[in-house]
């Protein structure tokens, strides 16, 4: 259970040692490899597991820094969520240079998202009525989308996100990975993954 059994540059190891994660969590250690490996996934496992180091890592790691443009989107049920991925997104991507990653909430204002996306982002992080107004505005595009992780699935389907859910991944390529995390994983949220994950592995702790 080290990180440096993983394949993954010296820069991300060096930065996991900082934070002082020194082993992988259950989650980490089971999502890791396929994520790695550009799988689907489906990943049950709750809060307080470790599961955004193991979706950010598994996201930041094939990042093109050069290309300014969103390779990988984190749909998040709260503006609150959405923060705290943030934080933990810019903490991991901290050996890898220039990485602009920008939070879209609803609540707050949309004209300094809006600004902020103009000079591009490689990342959002955002809750899916907010993104789908920046998507609908033209503000945001998602063309060159490599990675799409919904967290707390179980949950945006509680809070009415599924319609929004499926335009926003009617607007990404096919050709994307796609990361599910949730803590239960309902009949509903079934039927959503067999639309739009390509033979997921399947991880529970
Ligand atoms: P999460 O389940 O993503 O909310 O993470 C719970 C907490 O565990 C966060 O504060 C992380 O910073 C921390 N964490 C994540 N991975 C590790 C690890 N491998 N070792 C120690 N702490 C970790």
């Amino acid at each position: 259970d080290q990180f440096n059994t993983l394949p993954l540059p010296q820069s991300m190891l060096a930065t996991l040692t900082q934070l002082g994660y020194e082993r992988m969590t259950p989650i980490q250690a089971q999502a890791l490899p396929p994520i790695l490996a550009g799988q689907d996934l489906i990943a049950q496992s709750p809060t307080g597991s470790g599961k955004t180091a193991a979706f950010g890592i598994g996201l930041l790691t094939p990042l093109n820094p050069r290309f300014f443009g969103c390779q990988a989107l984190v749909l998040s049920p709260t503006r609150e969520l959405a923060g705290q991925i943030t934080d933990e997104l810019r903490k991991l991507a901290r050996g890898m240079g220039n990485i602009k990653i920008v939070t879209l909430s609803g609540g707050v204002p949309f004209g300094p998202q809006a600004a902020s996306l103009e000079q591009g982002a490689h990342v959002i992080v955002g809750t899916p009525g907010r993104v789908q107004d920046h998507l609908k505005r033209g503000t945001l595009s998602l063309d060159k989308l490599n990675c799409l992780v919904l967290d707390e699935a179980d949950r945006m389907l509680d809070m009415g996100f599924v319609d929004a859910i499926r335009e926003i991944i009617q607007q990404t390529p096919s050709r994307r990975q796609t990361l599910l995390f949730s803590a239960t994983y309902p009949e509903s949220l079934e039927q959503l993954t067999g639309e739009f994950q390509r033979n997921p592995a399947q991880v529970r702790i």
